[in-house]
This record gives C-alpha cells, structure tokens and sequence, in this order.
C-alpha cells in the first residue's frame, strides 16, 4: 500500500463496501485488486513482465561435462545457541592461520575459507538456523552441508531440533559436531541417543550421518571434523564450470560511508573478474575492486569463493542472486526491470499456503503435499496430534509434517513454513511477540487450538473443501 499512497485502512474500507473482505488478513486475488484499483482510481499491472523477459541476456545454458570441474564444499553452522557455533567457526579459522597472518585476519567478509591438506572448504560465519533459512526463503540455496553443533554436556535441545528440520527440509545433509568435550560433564553417548529420537541416525547408531567428537576450546578434533567434510563433499561430487561468467549469491551487503555500496558475494560458478558488469538483486554496477576473506585485493575468483566488491549503484539483500553480465548497459536494464517486477509482486501478492487455499490447490492439482508444523505446550500432545494428523493422509493428499516442537511458535517456525509452504497449528500455545505481524508479512498461516478434534476436523474439512471460510 505504501507503495501506491494509499493506507491500509483505505483499501479495507474499499473492499468491506464491495463486500469483499472482513478482515485485514485476507488475501487478494488479481480480480479484486483489478475491481479495487479502480475504485481506488489507481492503476495496477498484474503480470505485465514475464517472467521470462526479466532476466534476458543473463547467461543461461547447461554446463557441458568436460567443462565441470570439483568444486569446494559451502558449509553453515547450526545448533543450540550456547552449544559453540561461533567458539567452532573460530577454532577452525585458528587451525588455519599460518604464522605470517596470524594476528593479521579479523576481517569479517560474512564467509571465510580454510584449506586443509590443499583442499578448501568454504564457510558461511553468520552462524543458526536463522540465516540458513532466510537465505533460502530468498531463493538461495548455498549451503552443501550442515555442521549441527551440540554440547556434550547439554545435549538435544530446543534449536537443535529446529537446526535438524531446516537441514531436513533443504535436503542438506547434516555433520554432527559434539563440542565441549573438554568439560567433565561430557556424554557423547547421550547426544547420540538424543539425535537417534529425532531421526538423526550417527554411524555408531547404524545411521549414515558422521558425528565427530570436538572441543572448539582445546581445537581437540578441529581437523578430524575438517577431514569429515572432506569426505562427506567428495560423496556430493560438487562441482561447476570455472569456464562461464560467474553467478552466485549475496550473503552480505552493506552501505559504506567512504566506500559506497559494498558486498559479499559467493561464487557458487563461474569465474568472476574485477572490471565485470554486474546484477545483484535489484542493483547493478561495474565491479570496482574486489578483495577476498582476507582483505586481499584479487582479479578473479571462481566456484566457490566468497568475496567482497565495490561498485554496486545500491545496496542488495542478503540471499539475493548475482550474475555477471556482458556490459553495463544490459546489468542496468535487467536491475530495473527487477525493480518493476518486485512493485507488481507487492501489488498483486497473493500466493500463501492456507488451509482455505489447500482444496482450490488440490482440484487444479497443484497440492499433493499439505505441509504442518506443529507446535504444542508438552511433549505427549504433540505427539498426539502429530500422529493423528499423520493418519489423514489418503490418495489425493498427503499430509507432511516439516517440523514440530514444544514450545510458543517463534519466528523460526514461520520461516520454515514459509520457505516449506506450509501452515503453523499451535496447540495451546500461540506465536511470541511479533511473530504473528512476521507471519502476516509472509503470508504464512498460524491456527491455534485447544482442542485435538477441532485441529482433525479443520485439517479433514480443508482436504474436502469444506472448511468454513469464518474460522
Ligand atoms: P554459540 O551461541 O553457539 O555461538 O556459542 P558460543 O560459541 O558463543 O559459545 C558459548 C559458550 O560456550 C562460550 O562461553 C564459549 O566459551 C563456550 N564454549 C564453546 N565451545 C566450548 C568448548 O569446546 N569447551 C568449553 N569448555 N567451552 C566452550
């Protein structure tokens, strides 16, 4: 609404009189922000831009095979807060730090690169679940592999669990990093028990997922958990072609007073030159200088490689996507048809995941899958509620529950239902906060109850169209 000067209160008043809506959270379909725009006497474009035209002239083909080379793994840290994300990511730079640089190397570029045995691997230094998945909301799919932190002497807790449903839902495999093992209340045996109950499997468990013992402290198992990464990468056969103008993500941007706008970027293929045509998100520019983790000024950098440039017109958004272009002409012009398209979107937003959207979606055969999170006030009701959902599943729709928990629903439960598409039930418990204004923003559905059969009974009325619209 800012967008087009007029208020909220406006427009709702506008469709209360069509009689349209009855309240401030309902969503428009392009018919009605057509009859809303002229009563308003304001002029909307739903879908004008295609979605092909936007980014024309952005290379775009398939990787021939004999151009594919390895590519380092992209590694995110997540865990309980207090478990060592940050005391981790530290400990593994220090391994790496050769006498000549040491005490040198504090710059935060928002990624950083250690190599062991010659072989690099990449790390993402804004540690949590919380910047993993605002990426991927975003699009952006970076992270090859998940290190889940866990103490030794905390074991599973709350976010761990969390840190596990985001891992799972972006299909990233998980390194389980038992930290603290230097303190005496250390039971690794314990977290692994813990990990085994929400279906993470460790080897000694007759699972898959590689856990290594470490102390981010003492650097105790550092490079055992570096080779683990190793390994763990050279089953994911990373690779990408160092041969085609480079592209990526931006996992950092901010406006520099003397500098002007300046960004992170990872190279996740392709090789990017200083001197280049660049779009990043909205922006473009012309890549002024460019330096890598260290500060260290470079001229190219390929697959993988994180690093920073001036030159940018504007300041994008962490998880926006860059790509390198033929000129400068041509970064302008996809930037701001961009810039057009993201006005459109604003206008025209109507895409959420509600259980009165689920039966529309399920008879266009769009919806197979009906996404849950459920979060409960204790454990056994939760699980009664998990179970009994799970038993609507039938032919045409299948009932996934992405995540669940005890506990008031937190902004991490929205970015996952909005990354997943799914709708948040609470039983018991409601959202903390702000986050019901945050779910509101993203379109995400919350439902809270208090009784299991009304959740039953609202889930299997929404399968069969039925639900009532007043809920
Ligand atoms: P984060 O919230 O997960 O990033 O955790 P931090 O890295 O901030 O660590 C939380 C606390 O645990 C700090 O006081 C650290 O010094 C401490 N800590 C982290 N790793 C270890 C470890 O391996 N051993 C011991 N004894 N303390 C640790």
């Amino acid at each position: 609404c800012e967008q087009v000067g007029v208020s909220v209160s406006q427009v709702i008043m506008t469709l209360m009189k069509l009689g349209i809506v009855t309240n401030i959270n309902a969503n428009l379909d392009e018919d009605t922000a057509l009859i809303l725009s002229e009563e308003l006497g304001i002029s909307v474009v739903i879908g004008a831009v295609e979605e092909e035209d936007i980014d024309e002239g952005i290379e775009d083909f398939e990787d021939k095979e004999e151009d594919l080379v390895h590519r380092p793994p992209i590694i995110t840290v997540m865990g309980h807060v207090d478990h060592g994300k940050t005391s981790l990511l530290d400990a593994i730079r220090a391994t790496n730090v050769t006498a000549s640089e040491s005490g040198g190397i504090t710059q935060h570029i928002g990624a950083s690169e250690v190599k062991l045995n010659g072989q690099k691997i990449v790390f993402l230094d804004t540690p949590g679940h919380e910047a993993f998945t605002a990426m991927r909301a975003r699009g952006a799919d970076i992270t090859d592999i998940a290190v889940l932190v866990v103490a030794a002497d905390d074991s599973v807790k709350p976010q761990t669990v969390e840190s596990i449903s985001h891992a799972k839902a972006a299909g990233v495999p998980i390194i389980v990093a038992i930290n603290k093992m230097d303190k005496p209340g250390a039971n690794p045996d314990l977290v692994k028990t813990d990990l085994a109950e929400h279906g993470v499997l460790v080897e000694d468990w007759g699972g898959d997922v590689i856990s290594v013992p470490v102390s981010a402290k003492t650097g105790e198992g550092i490079e055992n958990l570096l080779e683990m990464i190793l390994l763990q990468a050279e089953v994911l056969e990373l690779k990408a072609n160092p041969k085609r103008l480079g592209l990526g993500t931006v996992i950092e941007a901010r406006l520099d007073k003397a500098k002007g706008p300046v960004a992170t970027l990872l190279v996740t293929n392709g090789t990017v030159k200083s001197g280049q045509s660049i779009v990043a998100g909205n922006t473009s520019g012309r890549i002024r200088l460019m330096t890598d983790y260290k500060g260290t000024t470079i001229k190219k950098a390929g697959p993988a490689t994180a690093v920073e440039i001036l030159g940018l017109d504007d300041v994008p958004s962490a998880g926006d996507d860059f790509h390198v272009v033929k000129d400068d002409k041509l970064a302008r012009e996809i930037a701001d048809k961009r810039k057009q398209k993201q006005r459109e979107e604003i206008l025209a937003r109507n895409a959420s995941s509600t259980l009165e959207d689920l039966f529309s979606q399920i008879k266009e055969g769009e919806v197979k899958d009906l996404n849950l999170i459920v979060k409960g006030d204790v454990m056994g009701s939760v699980g009664a509620v998990v179970s009994s959902l799970e038993k609507l599943s039938n032919d045409e729709v299948r009932i996934k529950i992405v995540h669940s928990g005890v506990g008031a629903i937190n902004e991490s439960d929205v970015t996952l239902a909005s990354t997943a598409g799914a709708v948040i039930i609470g039983f018991n418990v409601r959202p903390t906060g702000n986050v019901q204004s945050i779910a509101d923003r993203e379109n995400v559905q919350i439902r809270t109850y208090r009784v299991i059969y009304n959740i039953i009974d609202d889930v299997e009325n929404a399968m069969k169209g039925m639900l009532d619209p007043e809920f």
